[in-house]
């Protein structure tokens, strides 16, 4: 790609900068990216021992199992953008998008990218079909993305949980067979406990667009980036302190003393509640905003079988919900064979088991034993032809575990987040990323570290504030 004059300009006034970046999630590695783009001198801390943090694949006696994110779509602008300009558009696999929805044990398909499947499900009634299309009304007209740099149509939307919304414009059926799954799907959260604002979202963002994954894994994206940048693992941050014209990072690994760095700016994105212990200065409100959110706590039990399921599993499904009238632990369930040829060997299947969070709470200190013998049996109850299948073709089962999955922002959410935002110094040395300044989704936590890079570079005045602000976009019924 042709650099223009201006660019040119710019990345020598960068090069010879020294940014830290916090956390080797996308989010610190899209903003660790752009910044070493521009001729920034970028190191990337890590705390785990992995690349990729939420958007992670583990490689597991021949199977490759995506822990947390699985679900990426033609709609992630940004992450396209990325992979085109990191060379990775030819890595991308076009990806199925059948997620079915258990009723009275009968399993109904749905197809995310063709919206009339809802037209014609046998899933629920032609009343709640109707309905479905206030819910596709709604959702187009009340928001955009709760995104960084607008939240302002979030905020606009963001005034009652999704049960009352369901009350207000849907009905019980579309509520408990539609609403509910996908609630609990996408956020592991009750739609009582939610805004909104996060249904309309998943709305915008699951429905009409087809899906796209890679072959060897979700984390494809992030382990090409963390190639091209200097990486250190193992490598937990223990205080970030800005001291005039530099910021001072300290660091613990294993084993050894305590060490620290001075760099010209830091970008921090480690999940909102843990960001107060690393900045001691944080105003008495950011640190209360940031305490206060609530993640989800998640376990995965992803099981290798020698074969794939039979019928009624055979349909190309990437989930199968579990609305929480059919169950009360089973969530949701993925099956990864069927998501892009690559997670597991041929012939095999791999399938996996997510939980609601009070499940997830009861059995977070239990032994991995115990934890997949408890899980298995909530699957006999809930979906007894399955769990016969994994029982007889089991080979292989891993436990993962992650304390701050997912953020549930209940009503007001978006407004406390707007003002946290807006209190933010845009020029200060250090800056923020990750899903606590938008919707958990992968996408949006890649979008606030490229807004966190431009904002750094601003920081480092070597980009005006105006050459850094994106485009604002506006939702209907607002002046420009
Ligand atoms: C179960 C589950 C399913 C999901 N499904 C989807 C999906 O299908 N599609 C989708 O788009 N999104 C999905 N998401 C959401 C998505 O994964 C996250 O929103 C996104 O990956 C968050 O990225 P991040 O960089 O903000 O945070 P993280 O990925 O959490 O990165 C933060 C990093 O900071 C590191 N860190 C923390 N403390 C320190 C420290 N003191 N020092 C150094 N490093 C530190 C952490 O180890 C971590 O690697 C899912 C999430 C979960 C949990």
């Amino acid at each position: 790609m042709a650099v223009t004059k201006e660019e040119e300009q710019s990345r020598q006034r960068d090069t010879g900068r020294h940014v830290i970046v916090v956390g080797a999630g996308i989010a610190g590695l899209s903003a660790a990216f752009r910044l070493q783009q521009t001729g920034c001198s970028v190191t990337v801390l890590e705390r785990d021992q992995h690349i990729g943090g939420r958007m992670r694949t583990a490689a597991h006696e021949g199977f490759r199992m995506d822990l947390c994110a699985i679900w990426l779509t033609r709609n992630y602008r940004e992450m396209l953008q990325l992979l085109s300009d990191a060379g990775l558009e030819g890595e991308i696999r076009h990806s199925t998008d059948w997620i079915g929805i258990v009723r009275a044990g009968r399993i109904h398909p749905l197809r995310l990218h063709r919206p009339t499947d809802l037209m014609r499900t046998g899933l629920i009634g032609w009343r709640s079909k109707l309905r479905a299309m206030a819910l596709m009304w709604d959702a187009r007209h009340a928001t955009t993305l709760a995104r960084r740099e607008d939240v302002s149509a979030a905020v606009y939307a963001d005034t009652e949980s999704i049960r009352a919304y369901s009350s207000r414009r849907l009905n019980r059926e579309l509520h408990d067979y539609l609403i509910d799954p996908l609630c609990w799907a996408f956020y592991l959260a009750s739609p009582d406990d939610l805004s909104v604002v996060n249904l309309f979202s998943e709305v915008k963002l699951a429905f009409g667009a087809p899906c796209f994954s890679f072959t060897y894994g979700i984390d494809t994206l992030a382990q090409h980036l963390a190639e091209q940048l200097t990486v250190h693992l193992n490598t937990a941050v223990t205080s970030i302190q800005q001291r005039d014209d530099t910021v001072k990072v300290t660091w613990q690994q294993p084993g050894k003393t305590a060490q620290e760095d001075h760099a010209d700016a830091c970008v921090v994105t480690v999940p909102g509640p843990q960001v107060p212990e690393l900045i001691p200065a944080l105003a008495p409100e950011q640190r209360r905003y940031l305490s206060g959110l609530t993640y989800q706590p998640h376990i995965g039990v992803h099981v290798g079988l020698d074969r794939p399921p039979g019928p009624p599993y055979t349909a190309p499904y990437v989930v199968v919900a579990v609305p929480s009238t059919e169950d009360r632990d089973l969530n949701y369930l993925t099956f990864d064979h069927h998501r892009a040829q690559g997670r597991a060997p041929a012939g095999k299947g791999l399938v996996s088991l997510h939980f609601r969070p009070t499940w997830n709470e009861r059995h977070w200190g239990r032994l991995e034993s115990e934890i997949i013998d408890e899980a298995l049996a909530v699957c006999r109850r809930a979906l007894p032809g399955l769990a016969r299948h994994i029982d007889r073709y089991r080979t292989t089962t891993m436990v993962h575990r992650q304390r701050l999955a997912l953020l549930a922002r209940p009503p007001g959410g978006y407004r406390q987040m707007q003002r946290f935002i807006e209190n933010l110094d845009p020029q200060a040395r250090i800056q923020f990323a990750g899903d606590h300044l938008s919707l958990s989704t992968t996408n949006n936590a890649l979008a606030t570290g490229e807004l966190a890079a431009r904002a750094t570079r601003v920081a480092l005045q070597s980009v005006t504030p105006a050459e850094a602000r994106p485009q604002r976009v506006h939702h209907r019924g607002e002046t420009p």
